[in-house]
């Protein structure tokens, strides 16, 4: 029987891992916090459809439990030896693993959006991020603002820490659009008296049922997308925000009091990523995100032989696609370890 070690416990990590063991391998996952999950742990309701997160987290631990593949919670790579075709896998629990395969499922981190300070993140209250906002919409959480009133107004920025000269990250994060659209409708639907704006470079709905969301956002729920700019947020004496902006369609100045400013934020590789792949010698894009072999045909090979790549740690990507992206990983390793055996 093979072994394969994944490094990483998130939906990819625990996809591949469940569709190897399927394929009859001895999996091991190897999983840095104390639960799997990843970020999925932290969303409430997903797009397209507003499934609650915790349904897909509760298929993903069932899975666990049915299928036969060890989990390692808490622990990290320490070092990773190649021995001719297997791997000597060291980890800070002091176990040695030996494996046939590793698969890289390293997910992402969010963008510090302190870096981007002209937008008062962690500076102001009632700055937030996407990411805190998933918090405050799960079941049982409150979302009021300043003096535990219901925001009247609230403000959506596009694009944070994504296709941005200033922070170096060029490319885009794909599911902040989308995420914006669903949280603006589900704000909408708790606070049917509030005013929406999104403030957007471009819009891109790229999944399916994507635009459709976007339009009904429009036309059921009234939210506004202006195409601007935000240029800065400051705090006014009441606590509310006024917000700077250009419209960018109209080429005028644009200045709202909004009393909640919700910062779009994109998705890095992350140290996670960065120590995964330092261990074993796989490259990264400039982005930071993990080289393949190519992007159409081998989009889960490293170069390195016998190390595939599963999930966001190549790139942004909604659950849908990563799930699909893991399942591919899982075929490219079982190829390889059929090719292996002869
Ligand atoms: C605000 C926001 C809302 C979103 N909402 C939705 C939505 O509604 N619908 C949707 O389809 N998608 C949504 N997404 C996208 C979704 O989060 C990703 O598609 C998904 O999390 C990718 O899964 P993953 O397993 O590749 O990565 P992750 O979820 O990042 O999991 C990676 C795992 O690897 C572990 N790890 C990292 N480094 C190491 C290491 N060195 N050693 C061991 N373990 C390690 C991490 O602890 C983590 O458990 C959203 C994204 C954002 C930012
Ligand atoms: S998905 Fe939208 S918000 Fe996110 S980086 Fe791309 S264009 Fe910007």
């Amino acid at each position: 029987m093979k072994h394969i070690v994944i490094i990483g416990g998130g939906i990819a990590g625990i996809e591949t891992a469940s569709a190897l063991t399927d394929a009859g391998h001895w999996v091991t996952v190897i999983e840095k916090d104390t639960r799997v999950g990843g970020k999925l742990n932290n969303w409430s309701y997903l797009f397209p459809d507003f499934t609650p997160a915790e349904k897909i987290a509760e298929s993903l631990l069932e899975k666990c439990r049915e299928k036969d593949f060890s989990i390692l919670p808490d622990t990290e790579v320490k070092a990773i030896i190649r021995n001719q075709d297997k791997f000597n896998i060291h980890t800070s629990g002091n176990q040695n693993l030996e494996a046939d395969a590793i698969v890289l499922a390293t997910g992402y981190e969010l963008f510090d959006a302190r870096r981007k300070e002209e937008y008062g993140y962690k500076i102001y209250d009632q700055v937030v991020t996407s990411a805190d906002l998933e918090q405050l919409l799960r079941p049982g959480e409150s979302l009021t603002v300043a003096a535990g009133k219901n925001p009247k107004r609230i403000a959506f920025v596009h694009c944070v820490g994504s296709r941005d000269e200033k922070t170096g990250n060029h490319y885009c994060s794909k599911v902040c659009c989308i995420t914006g659209v669903k949280q603006a409708i589900e704000l909408k639907k708790r606070l049917p008296e509030a005013e929406i704006f999104c403030f957007y470079m471009d819009l891109r709905m790229y999944g399916k049922h994507f635009e459709e969301l976007y339009r009904e956002a429009q036309e059921k729920y009234d939210i506004q997308f202006i195409r601007g700019r935000l240029s800065e947020a400051s705090e006014k004496i009441d606590k509310s925000l006024l917000i700077k902006a250009e419209d960018t369609l109209s080429g005028r100045p644009l200045k709202m009091n909004v009393d909640l400013l919700v910062l779009l934020v994109g998705m890095e590789a992350g140290k996670g990523t960065a120590s995964a792949a330092f261990s074993c010698g796989v490259n990264c894009e400039e982005s930071g995100f993990l080289k393949s072999m190519d992007s159409l045909l081998r989009s889960n090979i490293s170069q390195q032989e016998g190390i595939f790549l599963a999930g966001s740690c190549t790139a942004p990507m909604s659950l849908n696609d990563t799930l699909l992206h893991a399942r591919s990983a899982a075929i490219e390793v079982n190829n390889y370890l059929k090719k292996s055996i002869k």
